[in-house]
């Protein structure tokens, strides 16, 4: 079957076939202000994706203009992140590297009567800009000479007035039915410590003048960002034309990834961190890719997911419930299997004596991952949702007089069930059957149900963490953040588990049979069980 391509490799064919370009060369731009997130996924998927089919190269740029915002810790958290995702770049590159160019580049600007230096405060400038529907206002400034336009934007750079004093705007057109074009300011004066420059400027360049350069100062070939800077891409066209770019970089937008019950922008995420409403930027319930990678979600299921959701030309939202059923398709497909009682009942087989090891198939969807032993014996804890006092019909599990399986071991009959002074059942004794033994199993005796279960005498005593999503659902889309926060996301108890689990490495991911996918830890020295996601599918296909 042949491969179909996205709009974006439509585009880089045609241009191939027409001798336009001969190497693809792209860029992943991230602004260093914050953590990356599982939008930021997607963006590097179609950025280094992209280059990667060509045989071509994708870029780190760090969009750094914003000094204010910006911080080294985002950078080396941003680096880190990549790397997980398994994506090389070929150069690191910042804007704030090409500082001293995009001035060159201003001054030319200023020298072919392109831009000018105006004084109209930022509040005065957006109320002349105009309308939708209404032409803006041209400034007063807007015809000053190249020679005075010169002076003052050199006296900008020396620091010789305030903040929002003074700015340089691009001589475009006041009545351009894009807003975008009606003399955008591409410089301010800022008085901030930048990140890398430090106080080495006090003017910076606006984002939509500054990415033009720095791609074309890269070698991109193509600018691949998402759909919001559609409106941008003649201001994007007009710095490259100006200045005489060739050959140009082409800018090409494609949908964001919107998920629902998520909010990704960094902002949000920032004041989430900030509030204490998540224990910090990796909190597992974060969409953060440090928080998706804390939470035990593989990479590969990421990577699966977005090639899966595609790359689109308009936006729309994704239901999260995709995105969890990509991780448990794979997490199937590759997590060993373990047993742990989450809210236990104790069990005792009256007939047993001793113990045995019985076999335990590590992932019975992969022939290849073998067996491994557990050790079954005479006291053994279930699920106390998985016995019922008074059992509704077709009721299969653990009831007065019923038979279950004990997963990989013998079927029992339960016989009684033992019940405190408030009346609460507080053990079940049981009835082994000998000849029931799983895979040797000659008893004719029949269990419709099948139950996980750990032995009692060898149980490691585990935390348990489960989450809910951080905003409730999307009936409350739209209303405010804070409105739709659900601050009881975090469920920690206490529950038993094989003992097996104390010895495998931190980090591996397991299925708990009947429960869910789980990441094991150590905290505190403790064995600690984090969910990744439910074995329940809630994603209708
Ligand atoms: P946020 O609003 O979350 O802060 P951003 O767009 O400001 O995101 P940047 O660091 O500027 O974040 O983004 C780097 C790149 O990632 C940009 O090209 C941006 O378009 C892209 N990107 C950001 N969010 C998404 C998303 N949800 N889906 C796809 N691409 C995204
Ligand atoms: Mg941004």
């Amino acid at each position: 079957m042949a491969e179909t391509k996205n709009f974006i490799e439509q585009i880089i064919d045609g241009e191939l076939e027409a001798g336009k370009v001969t190497a693809v060369q792209t860029r992943f731009p991230p602004e260093p202000n914050g953590y990356l997130h599982i939008g930021h996924a997607k963006s590097m998927f179609v950025n280094f994706g992209t280059a990667e089919k060509y045989g071509g190269k994708c870029n780190l740029f760090f969009d750094d203009t914003n000094p204010s915002k910006e911080k080294t810790e985002f950078v080396q958290a941003i680096r880190a992140d990549i790397h997980w995702m398994g994506y090389e770049w070929a150069k690191e590159v910042y804007a704030s590297d090409f500082f001293e160019t995009i001035y060159e580049y201003a001054l030319r600007l200023i020298r072919e009567g392109k831009a000018y230096v105006c004084d109209l405060s930022p509040e005065q400038i957006r109320d002349t800009r105009g309308t939708l529907t209404e032409a803006g206002k041209e400034s007063p400034f807007r015809n000053r000479s190249v020679e005075e336009n010169l002076k003052l934007f050199t006296e900008m750079r020396q620091g010789k007035y305030a903040d929002g004093e003074k700015c340089l705007r691009a001589k475009i057109d006041m009545a351009s039915p894009n807003i975008n074009m009606r003399d955008p300011v591409i410089y301010r004066i800022l008085r901030a410590t930048h990140h890398r420059t430090g106080d080495a400027w006090c003017i910076y360049p606006m984002y939509d003048y500054a990415h033009p350069i720095c791609d074309y100062l890269q070698g991109v070939t193509h600018s691949l960002c998402t759909l919001e800077f559609e409106d941008h891409r003649p201001l994007y066209d007009w710095v490259g034309v100006s200045l005489g770019f060739a050959p140009k970089p082409r800018q090409i937008e494609f949908a964001r990834l919107n998920l629902t019950n998520l909010v990704m922008s960094k902002r949000y995420l920032k004041k989430l961190v900030e509030d204490g409403a998540v224990h910090g930027w990796d909190d597992p319930r974060m969409p953060t890719l440090a928080g998706l990678r804390n939470r035990g979600i593989p990479v590969a299921a990421i990577k699966d997911f977005c090639e899966r959701v595609g790359i689109a030309k308009s936006n729309s939202e994704c239901e999260i419930s995709y995105f969890e059923a990509c991780v448990r398709e794979y997490l199937n497909a590759h997590a060993p299997r373990a047993m742990a009682v989450l809210d236990p009942l104790k069990v005792t087989l009256v007939n047993y004596e001793g113990s045995e090891e019985v076999d335990f198939d590590i992932n019975q969807l992969d022939p290849q991952a073998g067996a491994r032993k557990i050790v079954f014996g005479k006291t053994l804890y279930v699920e106390k949702s998985d016995f019922a006092l008074d059992p509704p019909p077709k009721y299969y599990r653990f009831k007065i007089g019923g038979y279950v399986r004990l997963k990989n071991a013998y079927i029992v009959r339960c016989d009684e069930a033992v019940q405190d002074e408030r009346g609460e059942v507080v053990e079940l004794r049981c009835t082994y059957f000998p000849e029931s033994r799983s895979g040797s199993d000659t008893s004719g005796i029949k269990a419709k149900g099948v139950v996980h279960w750990v032995n009692a005498e060898t149980a490691a005593d585990a935390v348990v963490k489960q989450y809910d999503y951080l905003l409730n659902d999307a009936e409350y889309a739209g209303q405010d953040f804070s409105e739709r926060m659900n601050y009881d996301s975090e469920h920690v108890f206490s529950a038993k588990a094989e003992p097996y689990l104390n010895e495998v490495a931190d980090g591996s991911a397991f299925q708990l049979m009947r429960t869910g996918y789980y990441k094991k830890c150590t905290e505190q020295g403790k064995l600690c069980l984090s969910e990744i996601v439910s074995l329940k599918d809630n994603f209708n296909k």
